[in-house]
């Protein structure tokens, strides 16, 4: 083999020579001093080869030995003196560091063997002498560097670097004892050799972070067992016992991890430690060290007590909900959103839809819903986001017969699934009665039409009468007759009046609204030229500070609201400067004064409109939706009959929504109202 050819061979066996290292290593111990990772050895071995190649580049040939050499400078022999020095400086004898590198170079000349055993391998004899010359040459160097240190140069050296290697293991330990998760490191007996702090604090709970270090002695990792029965744990007591005694409930964990071979996760286990239940996840993994010094086990734990607690409440509460589920009068159900399938129904379900258990858990709600399927999906989407809970539905029976029903749903997480909760109240009687009622206020609004209708035509000739004397007969009647006769009149314009109001309030129970998709703020500005020429004496103004959304309405009666909201706006205030302000919340946080049911209910947007005129006391502020219902005089503020606010209420009400006020004596008030209802089929608002 030329050295062309030995180049090649050491290159190419680079993982061979430190196998060979490590096992002459091992073996005649100098392990014990060496380095634990894999990398270290791979570094010395590469190190060298490179020093045999640039050997190789420098020579060309066999390097002899001459008397006048000068080997500090020879290119073969850097790596050598480096690593020299550095063994010198942790403290490494001659003696050994030089016994170990002639382990090295017998891992060389093993190489040159094994490749000639081959058979086919040429004449290995120029290699060999290249291997050994140049090892002599590095022998030669380090030596020789190594005896031309002075004494207390040496001594310098060592010092120098025993500070830098205290720091470097203060660093460590500081990095150990600072890891928040319990680190505990075991021997191949299963005694604790190490632990950090955070592992003896689950024993000991005063413990000082750097305690289990320095107040141990060097004798720690092979001291025999030093627990005994009824003593108290601390950290000295428990590096070198077995680790069941110090941590009994972690025996089972670990016997678990070292009984598979595979490499498995974490194991789950749990303590109780002063007096309170902790779990813990453990995870062993074994020292990263090639050349088996420490064959350990480390530890590593992770608290996971909140997280098991919050299993462990989900889990509770699921199993609440289930047994609120099972055992619940309400007819409930459980419904995947993605595709309409019932999940789950509970024992009310099966009696009210006549299906059995088993049937319903195959259907979709589709087939119970009779609006289309689509419908259904752009519900239960509502549902799902929160958007709605209150839905109204017709439900087929599995004997055909369809019900009216009130869904209240939403979403709900089971085991861990997103599904949709639906509690179904029959409310099939409840709808036959608002029908009658409706029926009966129908006819009531017929009468009151028809009765003021025909109660018109007489008081007019009363009226009519009443002039016809003043103008035939004036002479003839004294002054007292006249201004009774003045009255008369009056007291009939005033009963027109409030003819003309109970005309209007029942024209509006017997007429269908005209819905249409309507800009509010063109209402306000009609509202607007219709008061300023109803009070042409009065200065106010009207602000809209935010652009008002359009809205599906009657448009005619939604006008008659806002002036007639107005109007009182105007009226009942004393104030030169009469300031009203429109406008309107699309979203839920407002602090309503309101009953909870009401509250709950409220379907945004809601309107308002805000007066600086002289309020209204609270003990009135139901009364004043009551018919012919006045706080003041009969002239008073301007006059009135007391209908207004009843006329808006009903509009209100037949729009779906709802009315209220909020009024302080003397300040304002602020007329609050709705224009549709949490019922989908409510007419919608859209914003322009
Ligand atoms: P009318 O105005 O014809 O009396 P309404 O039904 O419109 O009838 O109002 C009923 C009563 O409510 C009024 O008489 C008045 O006392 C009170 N009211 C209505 N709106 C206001 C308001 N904005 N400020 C103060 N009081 C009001």
């Amino acid at each position: 083999m030329d050295l062309v050819s030995l180049r090649k061979l050491i290159a190419a066996n680079e993982d061979w020579l430190i196998q060979r290292i490590l096992h002459h290593a091992k073996k005649h111990d100098y392990a014990k001093y060496t380095s634990t990772l894999a990398e270290a050895w791979r570094l010395s071995i590469s190190g060298l080869s490179s020093s045999l190649e640039a050997g190789l580049d420098h020579y060309g040939a066999v390097p002899e030995l001459n008397p006048d050499d000068d080997f500090q400078k020879d290119p073969l022999t850097q790596f050598g003196i480096v690593e020299a020095r550095r063994h010198r400086e942790r403290g490494v004898s001659l003696s050994m560091f030089l016994g170990l590198m002639k382990y090295y170079r017998q891992c060389y000349r093993e190489l040159l063997d094994d490749k000639e055993k081959d058979g086919n391998a040429p004449a290995f004899s120029e290699a060999r002498l290249y291997i050994e010359r140049s090892f002599d040459r590095i022998e030669i160097a380090f030596c020789q560097e190594w005896a031309g240190k002075e004494n207390h140069q040496q001594i310098a050296e060592l010092q120098d670097s025993n500070r830098r290697i205290t720091n470097e293991k203060t660093a460590y330990l500081t990095v150990f004892e600072s890891i928040s998760d319990p680190v505990i490191i075991l021997n191949k007996e299963h005694q604790i050799i190490n632990l950090n702090h955070a592992a003896i604090s689950l024993i000991d709970e005063g413990s000082i972070p750097g305690a289990s270090y320095y107040q141990v002695d060097d004798n720690r990792y092979f001291s025999t067992n030093a627990l005994e029965n009824g003593r108290n744990l601390t950290c000295d007591s428990v590096i070198g016992c077995a680790f069941e005694s110090a941590f009994p409930w972690l025996e089972k964990a670990v016997r678990k991890i070292s009984s598979t071979k595979k490499q498995i996760g974490a194991v789950e286990c749990n303590a109780v430690i002063n007096q309170k239940q902790r779990f813990f996840e453990v995870k062993a993994s074994q020292m990263l060290d090639i050349s088996e010094k420490y064959i350990s086990t480390i530890l590593s734990l992770r608290e996971i007590t909140k997280r098991k607690k919050a299993q462990e409440d989900l889990r509770e509460s699921e199993r609440r909900y289930k047994s609120l589920f099972r055992n619940n009068h309400a007819v409930m159900l459980l419904i995947d959103p993605e595709n309409g399938r019932i999940m789950d129904a509970n024992p009310a379900a099966v009696h009210y839809y006549r299906y059995d258990h088993h049937t319903l858990l195959t259907m979709k709600i589709s087939e119970i819903n009779t609006i289309p399927p689509d419908e259904v999906k752009q519900e239960m989407k509502f549902a799902r986001q929160q958007k709605r809970n209150q839905f109204f539905f017709k439900h087929r029976l599995a004997t055909g017969e369809t019900r009216d029903v009130e869904v209240y749903s939403g979403p709900i997480t089971v085991e861990g699934r997103q599904l949709l909760y639906s509690i179904v109240h029959d409310i099939t009687d409840r709808k036959k009665m608002e029908r009658a009622l409706q029926e009966s206020n129908r006819e009531l609004d017929d009468f009151a039409y028809i009765a003021s209708h025909d109660l018109r035509e007489p008081l007019r000739g009363i009226a009519n009468y009443a002039t016809f004397l003043m103008e035939d007969y004036g002479d003839e009647i004294d002054d007292e007759g006249k201004a009774k006769l003045e009255t008369l009149k009056r007291l009939c314009k005033r009963e027109e009046d409030l003819i003309q109001s109970l005309l209007s309030y029942s024209r509006l129970g017997r007429t269908d609204l005209k819905y249409n998709t309507v800009n509010l703020n063109d209402l306000i500005a009609e509202a607007k030229e219709t008061l300023e020429l109803s009070f042409p004496d009065h200065a106010f103004t009207i602000s809209v500070p935010k652009s008002l959304p359009s809205v599906k309405c009657d448009p005619v009666r939604i006008g008659e609201v806002f002036v007639n909201l107005m109007s009182n706006a105007i009226k009942y205030n004393e104030r030169s400067e009469k300031h009203i302000e429109v406008g309107y919340i699309d979203t839920p946080g407002h602090p309503f004064n309101l009953p909870e049911p009401q509250a709950e209910n409220i379907a945004y947007p809601v309107f308002s409109i805000s007066d600086n005129g002289i309020g209204i006391p609270s003990k009135h502020q139901e009364k004043i939706f009551t018919i012919f219902k006045r706080l003041h005089g009969r002239d008073k503020f301007g006059g009135g009959t007391g209908a207004g606010l009843t006329i808006v209420k009903k509009i209100i009400e037949r729009h779906g929504g709802m009315i209220w006020l909020e009024s302080s004596v003397g300040q304002g008030t602020t007329f609050y109202f709705t224009l549709s209802n949490q019922n989908p089929r409510s007419p919608a608002c859209t914003h322009s």
